[in-house]
């Protein structure tokens, strides 16, 4: 599902990537870790091209991210292209982003209605069914300074669901709650990975990426250090690096 081939990225003089290769499988659940700075949030953002890539490249589901090819020319795509192919790609951020002004509902239908063409009707029909997925059915109507940290963070995977995306990015899901909150958040998430959805997943939550993760990842200075699945990485980790990181985390 994503193909991602030595991918570099500066920012002035900061190298944040430094030569990534990834690839996912359809319906896998991959898991990345690493310490603060490492270019996590970097990498999730060139999957749906919130950010560009300086070389390299990134593919999701056979698809070049910003780039068509033409036999064996590649052009950039279109603004509006692009934002095409950024619906076909969840992505749930640390601090929620939910819209302030919108109820619940209209928070889930706005993307669906605005950028896929739905009819409203259907909209609100499937954003009901993703509130009951999600534990929130009562919340239709509700704002979101209403909701606790951990009830806006599940409209907000309720509102990346509508579009019916290919593949899900979290980028510290669970970081900005209080730790109470955590569970019902980490247990959607869950859901999600045992029904198949392909996900790649940002967190410092060990016991999650023990449970969930088919390949964890560790990350640090803008490299890929180690990755295999969790019972490797996390028990028997082969680097210095990622044993003085789990000696922190866990
Ligand atoms: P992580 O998510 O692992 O904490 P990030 O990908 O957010 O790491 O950041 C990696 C490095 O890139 C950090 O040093 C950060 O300050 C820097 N960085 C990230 N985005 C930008 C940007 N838009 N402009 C300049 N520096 C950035
Ligand atoms: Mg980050």
């Amino acid at each position: 599902m994503v193909e991602i081939r030595s991918v570099h990225k500066s920012f002035g003089s900061l190298t944040v990537l430094n030569g990534v290769d990834l690839q996912v499988r359809t319906g896998e659940v991959t898991v990345v870790l690493g310490p603060s700075g490492s270019g996590k949030s970097t990498l999730l953002r060139t999957i749906n091209h919130l950010e560009k890539v300086d070389s390299g490249s990134v593919s999701v589901d056979g698809a070049l991210v910003g780039y068509r090819r033409a036999g064996n020319k590649l052009y950039e795509l279109r603004e509006r292209e692009i934002l095409r192919q950024r619906t076909e790609i969840g992505f749930v951020f640390q601090n929620f982003h939910l819209f302030p002004h919108l109820t619940v509902l209209e928070n889930i239908t706005e993307a669906p209605v605005a950028a896929l063409r739905r009819p409203k009707k259907d909209a609100d029909k499937a954003a009901r069914a993703l509130l009951a997925r999600v534990g929130l059915a009562d919340k239709a109507d509700a704002y979101p300074r209403t909701l606790s940290g951990g009830q806006q963070q599940r409209v907000a995977i309720a509102r990346a669901l509508a579009l019916e995306p290919k593949l899900l990015l979290f980028d510290e899901p669970t970081s900005a709650l209080d730790p109470e909150l955590v569970g019902e958040v980490l247990d959607v998430i869950k859901d999600l990975a045992h029904q198949g959805t392909t996900m790649i997943v940002v967190t410092h939550e060990i016991g999650f990426a023990r449970e969930v993760a088919d390949t964890v990842v560790f990350m640090d200075d803008g490299r890929i250090v180690e990755q295999g699945p969790p019972g490797e990485v996390l028990d028997r980790p082969r680097h210095e690096r990622t044993k003085s990181f789990l000696s922190k985390v866990l």
